[in-house]
């Protein structure tokens, strides 16, 4: 059965030896290879070849990986369940019929079916860890500042991390060992050294939650399905069986991270995709002497609906006028959320909650209605808002055979703590 994947299979080869010789990585196809075509998943970049590869690639090529092509995605990331793919879906190998969540949906879901042993993917508001938690994977979204995001194609450029996505949490951590550390082409990495962490994660997968305190908040708990909450809880009690201290926090701001993160990510989108008016990116409009519509009409061509809306509202949300009323209000939000967990972390190691408060979506259940899409969100993107480590973890299955997924969260460069919490529970 074809999964799709993939958007372009095409082998890279790695280095003969190396941490991860004989090991295949898909990489997500906003990620630039050289001499690959790096679509986004959008029909702007359907012939875009990047003329050189990003940090990340030069680290997997370097490390011993093939990578064996990119992976399908949302366009632009713009999605929950790589469903705005211009390519066309992926399904999910993990539950047939249902979608394998996203945006980085065929990376997920290449690891699922073990069309890849490991993948790449990015992570703006969930993108890595809602598409393991829906195909039964792991996946780490790193703390903001860990992984070099030089090659990888923008889309809210303060929030995305590039992270990633394997069956355990061992390997997991011992790709993000490969990917991590600063990089002088992105002056927003930062070395973990200096921030009281270490490149030492799969090591921590030692599964000893012995003096671990673990807090829940409320907030992230209340509106989950039963079926997600069941499993969750039931994860809860393992971890306590093996000498965790469970204890219920608060998080009060995180009822406004939804509808920031939007404002916030929509805004940078905006912005960021400006480039591709057909001129310096994208397929070209065909110029017939003016300019502004050459460009109209590439970008009416070029883009799909999810990333109009997107554009559009960003567009407004930073507009004269309305600036402050959404954009700056939406900042505020995202400095609140930050405090709320800077203060949970004087009290807890970890935060646990459900990654996702829903089990995957059917095929076509969502598409037609933006807000349902966004709003599953609402457990992941308070850790994007904070710059934060998660991880999401395998927590079992529906009585109907659905994948949930444990989401732990970690204090800046606290890699290792989240590493070793979920090693627990395998
Ligand atoms: N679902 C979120 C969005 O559509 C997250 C996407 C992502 O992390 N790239 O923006």
């Amino acid at each position: 059965m074809d999964l799709n994947c993939y958007i372009t299979e095409s082998t890279i080869d790695g280095a003969d030896e190396g941490p991860l010789a004989g090991v295949t990585v898909a990489v997500k196809d906003n990620i630039s290879t050289e001499g690959v075509r790096t679509t986004c998943g959008s029909e702007m970049l359907d012939d875009y070849v990047p003329p050189y590869d990003a940090t990340v690639v030069e680290q997997l090529t370097a490390a011993g990986a093939t990578i064996p092509g990119k992976t399908n995605m949302d366009e632009f990331g713009m999605g929950t369940t790589t469903e705005t793919s211009a390519f066309g879906p992926t399904e999910n190998p993990a539950a047939p019929g249902h979608v394998p969540g996203g945006s980085s949906g065929g990376s997920a879901a290449a690891v699922a079916a073990g069309e890849a042993d490991m993948a790449l993917g990015t992570d703006t508001g969930g993108s890595i860890r809602c598409p393991a938690a829906f195909c039964g994977v792991v996946g780490i979204k790193p703390t903001y500042g860990l992984v070099s995001r030089y090659g990888l194609v923008a889309y809210a450029n303060s929030l995305e991390q590039i992270g990633p996505i394997a069956p355990t949490v061992e390997e997991a951590a011992q790709l993000l060992e490969v990917v991590a550390g600063p990089d002088e082409r992105d002056a927003t990495t930062r070395d973990a050294r200096d921030h009281g962490g270490n490149y030492d994660f799969a090591a921590a997968a030692d599964g000893d939650v012995s003096d671990m305190t673990i807090g829940v908040p409320t907030e992230l708990v209340e509106d989950a399905d039963e079926a997600v909450l069941d499993r969750f809880h039931e994860s809860l009690d393992e971890l306590e069986a093996q000498g965790a201290t469970i204890t219920e926090v608060e998080l009060p701001s995180v009822e406004h991270a939804v509808q920031a993160y939007y404002v916030i990510a929509m805004s940078e989108a905006s912005s960021n995709l400006a480039r591709f008016d057909g001129v310096r990116y994208g397929t070209s409009g065909g110029y017939d002497g003016n300019w502004n519509e050459t460009f109209a009409r590439a970008r009416e061509a070029g883009f799909g609906e999810e990333v109009k809306r997107r554009i559009l509202l960003g567009t407004y949300a930073l507009s004269a006028g309305y600036h402050d009323k959404y954009y700056k209000k939406a900042q505020d939000a995202r400095a609140w959320v930050k405090q709320d967990f800077d203060s949970a972390f004087e009290s807890v190691d970890v935060l646990a909650s459900p990654t996702m408060p829903v089990p995957p979506f059917e095929l076509g259940e969502s598409l037609s209605d933006p807000l349902k899409m966004y709003l599953a969100d609402a457990n992941t993107t308070p850790v994007n808002l904070a710059n934060l480590p998660a991880i999401s973890v395998p927590a079992g299955e529906t009585a109907d055979g659905l994948p949930v997924g444990l989401q732990l969260v970690g204090p800046a460069f606290g890699e290792q703590t989240i590493i070793r919490a979920a090693s627990a529970l395998e």
